[in-house]
């Protein structure tokens, strides 16, 4: 007779959200003998989580939040043309999340989170490589680093803070001249490389949305369900939580909010405030034929673009737009940015953009996710708030979340995720 999850020390988990971070959640619990149900209307990792550059940014710890960028700030606000704007209808919505922002973009509190960043990033390769391997798609995550180019002194001068972060922290990375450059990426205009940096132990997936699909596909084959329902509220009670679906009310042992830039709105009924709200980000795709124009992905960041050769071809990703959740997507300023993408990769300049697509990376104002147990009981856990890491860290959070079900110890401190901290 099949055992019952609770007789392995399993439990029934409700996870709202079928993003990378609900499948990721959802293989990682079945496969720990957990009973569980995701809750979401749409397919696995259908949403921001199919949209993105696909890099898992092993290296990535200098947060959102700088000086630099706290002195850009007035410029969003102001120029029609930056690639980060804040729509002014939003404005008033957003002024605590911008005045924890600011906050957060202070020298100590840069050190502070890159110090919180760098245990997640650091794992989030080897956490990803153990999750594909439980699904059977180990070669859906390949390793082509992640390179940044600038085209001059000045360029790669202005970025001196995330060098000094990524020493600090044991990022290895390699400085590399245009050759060096255009012999990893023959393709870009050797003009625009005069000096790169190559992060070589980051991964890479072509298929982001593909990912999640396989990650759920093998957790319903340990016992996971999908039910495509809408979560319209969350209570708790006596043991447990229940979930108020669209197909009706539902009771669970725990309840891991995964609903990306919606999970505030849940915590809230919860009793739990944090500070979520979304930077949306853009990408054109140029089709499938293009892909071969590059090796992996490469950031420009004098050109505020990102250029990843993805399932569905060569894809420019930029954008960061505080517009909030319902806002109608604006599509100018990544249409602007073809000719950059024509002039970085000259092969390209043959090719019309085939598809749009906008996404909302679920941001906090401090860049740290939101992981563990709510403020009230640990019956409710957060898992969200990866904002422009959700793909990178989904699967290590997946992990600490295992941990703490299992009452296993915390490979590493885990209060800076806290939502405790808000
Ligand atoms: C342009 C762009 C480029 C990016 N590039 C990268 C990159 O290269 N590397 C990286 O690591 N990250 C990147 N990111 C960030 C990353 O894509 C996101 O952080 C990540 O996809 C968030 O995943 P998620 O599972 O938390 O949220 P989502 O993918 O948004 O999933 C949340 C799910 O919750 C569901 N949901 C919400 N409310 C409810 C409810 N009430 N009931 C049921 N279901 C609900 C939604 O339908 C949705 O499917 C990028 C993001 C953008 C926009």
């Amino acid at each position: 007779m099949e055992q019952h999850p609770k007789d392995r020390g399993g439990v029934s988990v409700a996870i709202v959200g079928a993003g990378i971070v609900g499948c990721a959640m959802a293989l990682t619990l079945a496969a720990e003998g957990h009973q569980v149900t995701v809750f979401d209307p749409d397919a696995p990792g259908a949403g921001t989580s199919s949209g993105n550059a696909g890099a898992i940014v092993t290296g990535s710890v200098t947060p959102t939040a700088t000086p630099a960028v706290l002195k850009a700030l007035p410029s969003y606000l102001l120029d029609r043309n930056s690639p980060a704007v804040l729509r002014l209808r939003h404005a008033p919505r957003v002024v605590p999340w911008l005045l924890r922002f600011i906050r957060a973009g202070a020298p100590a509190e840069v050190e502070r989170i890159a110090a919180a960043l760098s245990p997640l990033v650091s794992r989030s390769l080897e956490a990803h490589r153990a999750l594909a391997a439980l699904a059977g798609v180990e070669e859906m995550i390949t390793q082509e680093g992640w390179l940044k180019v600038y085209s001059n002194e000045a360029e790669f001068a202005a970025t001196a803070l995330d060098r000094h972060l990524m020493d600090r922290h044991g990022v290895n990375y390699r400085i590399l001249d245009r050759k060096e450059v255009t012999d990893l990426e023959p393709n870009l205009d050797p003009a625009l490389c005069t000096i790169g940096l190559h992060q070589p132990e980051s991964g890479f997936v072509r298929f982001p949305q593909g990912l999640a699909q396989a990650y759920f596909d093998a957790a319903a084959r340990r016992g996971a369900l999908h039910l495509r329902q809408k979560v319209r509220s969350v209570s708790r009670r006596p043991g447990g939580v229940t979930v108020h679906a669209e197909g009706g009310a539902k009771e669970f042992d725990r309840l891991v909010i995964c609903a990306g830039a919606w999970s505030a709105l849940l915590a809230r009924m919860l009793g739990d405030r944090v500070s979520l709200d979304t930077e949306r980000g853009y990408h054109i795709a140029f089709g499938s034929g293009t892909a071969s124009l590059m090796r992996g992905p490469v950031v420009f960041p004098a050109l505020s673009l990102v250029l990843s050769p993805m399932h569905d071809g060569i894809r420019l990703v930029s954008g960061d737009e505080l517009a909030g959740l319902t806002a109608p997507p604006n599509y100018r300023r990544i249409r602007a940015l073809v000719p950059q993408a024509y002039r970085a990769l000259p092969a390209l300049r043959e090719v019309a953009p085939a598809t749009e697509w906008m996404g909302f990376r679920p941001s906090t104002p401090d860049s740290l996710p939101v992981i563990g147990p709510s403020v009230h009981g640990t019956e409710v856990i957060h898992a969200y708030g990866h904002g422009h890491l959700g793909l990178t860290l989904s699967a290590v959070t997946a992990r600490m979340v295992a941990d703490a079900l299992a009452g296993r110890p915390a490979t590493f401190d885990p209060t800076p995720y806290l939502a405790a901290r808000f």
